[in-house]
């Protein structure tokens, strides 16, 4: 299975976007989401086929169910599957890095393969909050914009060459 791990702040919206937006329903919820954003977003799942796990500090707040009905509220065309696990709810601080790691250690039966040889993924975050050994799984999105054209391209075109060498 293909996976996303997914940021939201930053990436499905952003600086600019919270300075131009005009309230466009009555959700609040809803209206922390740019849909141009979604819009990228949804095209890139498409292309990719991938699916989404959640990295943001959004899966503090929220259980499963309730992002899932969000996003698809939302018009996000695929659903959540998990949440990376919080690494840090004690003292000290481990990166985002650290628990996409440690999600698909523990997730050998979502991504159907051996943890260590898995490499079907992605990164998408606004933060370069990752390991040395992620970067070329990782794309940043810049948060005074958000997701862009360019940057889903990049993400295409790394699934492109990997599936050609
Ligand atoms: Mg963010």
């Amino acid at each position: 299975m293909r996976l996303i791990f997914l940021d939201i702040d930053g990436v499905l919206n952003s600086d600019a976007w919270d300075k131009t937006r005009k309230t466009t329903s009555n959700d609040f919820l809803i209206d922390q989401f740019d849909p141009e954003a979604i819009k990228l977003l949804n095209e890139l799942l498409e292309k990719i086929d991938a699916q989404i796990v959640l990295t943001s500090s959004w899966r503090l707040n929220f259980d499963l169910e309730q992002m899932n009905e969000l996003f698809g509220r939302i018009g996000i065309r695929r659903g959540i599957v998990s949440f990376t696990p919080n690494l840090n709810a004690g003292a000290g601080y481990l990166t985002r890095g650290n628990e996409v790691s440690k999600w698909i250690i523990d997730n050998g039966n979502i991504i159907k393969s051996k943890p260590l040889s898995f490499s079907d993924y992605i990164i998408l975050d606004d933060k370069a909050d990752y390991l040395i050994s992620q970067t070329n799984k990782f794309f940043q999105t810049d948060k005074t914009v958000g997701l862009t054209p360019q940057v889903v391209q990049s993400i295409i075109n790394s699934f492109d060459c990997a599936s050609t060498t």
